[in-house]
């Protein structure tokens, strides 16, 4: 029987490229985002790979609609196998100038929902007896750099989260990883080239060569297809003895 995944943040960027493989090797797919051309990338997905998926445009800074998204994936999918919590949101700005309210925002949706999405997912994985939970950090999640206060905070807090799940799970067959890209050409990242160019006062193309490749060996965006196969491997079956622990993809950024 086909295996389903619950893939946050799936209508744009790097959720859509994970989403694309995983729609490939036949799992059906609940996509979730924002973005209001979902239900018609969801409807697009199944027809070209003859899988079952739903929408869901779930706020992830709500605890009880984060519930609700998990148990609409099985009312509506049949089960939640893999869990993959990728929505996220970025914000760069000086310390003394970042607003409180998008702090708050930051650390409710890239880091919160992590725990509750995984929280909601726990029960039915144990009963089953199967579950991966694979969350998207960051390089971030290990590095830090300057203007990301936020940011940083909950990539590294998505980190700790992913040992303490990796040894919770291990009774159950429920593995939790996490991946660590570099930088990856997604809207969240055309949005911060430009916030990057205003606080360094640096245009746009110098902020991609002085700032972010300027940190991979590798000098070129991530793919997020390469992001998916990596997905794809620790959402595997024979994947059980890999847990607790995080993956880096990011052109050798922290090998420094
Ligand atoms: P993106 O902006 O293309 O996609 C983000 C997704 O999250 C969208 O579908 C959006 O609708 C959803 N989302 C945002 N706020 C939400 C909310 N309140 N409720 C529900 N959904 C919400 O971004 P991306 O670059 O594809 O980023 C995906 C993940 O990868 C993020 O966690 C990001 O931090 C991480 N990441 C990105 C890069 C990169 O270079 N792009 C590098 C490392 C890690």
């Amino acid at each position: 029987m086909s295996k389903t995944a619950l893939i946050t943040g799936s209508t744009s960027g790097i959720g859509l490229g994970i989403a694309k493989c995983f729609a490939k090797q036949g799992y059906n797919i609940m996509f979730h985002g924002l973005e209001t051309n979902g239900p018609e990338i969801a409807q697009q997905i199944a027809n070209e790979n003859q899988i079952k998926t739903a929408f869901s445009n779930a706020n992830l800074t709500n605890a009880e609609d984060i519930e609700k998204l998990v148990e609409r994936t099985i009312s509506t999918l049949g089960s939640i196998d893999v869990l993959v919590n990728n929505a996220g949101i970025q914000h760069v700005a000086p310390i003394d100038e970042f607003p409180n309210a998008t702090y708050e925002k930051i650390i409710a949706i890239n880091m919160n929902s992590v725990f509750y999405a995984s929280k909601a997912a726990w029960k039915h994985m144990k009963n089953q007896k199967f579950g991966r939970i694979i969350n998207i950090s960051s390089v971030h999640g290990i590095r830090a750099s300057e203007f990301k206060s936020a940011y940083v905070t909950a990539k590294h807090g998505v980190i700790g989260l992913t040992k303490v799940l990796g040894l919770e799970g291990a009774p159950f067959n429920i593995t939790c990883n996490a991946i660590c890209p570099g930088y990856v050409k997604t809207p969240l990242v055309e949005n911060q080239i430009k916030d990057q160019a205003k606080a360094h006062q640096l245009s746009e193309d110098e902020v991609v060569e002085k700032i972010m490749l300027k940190k991979q060996a590798v000098k070129d965006f991530i793919p997020v297809e390469k992001i998916g196969e990596m997905a794809l491997f620790l959402a595997a079956e024979n994947a059980n003895t890999v847990t607790g622990t995080h993956f880096t993809l990011d052109g050798g950024w922290s090998a420094q």
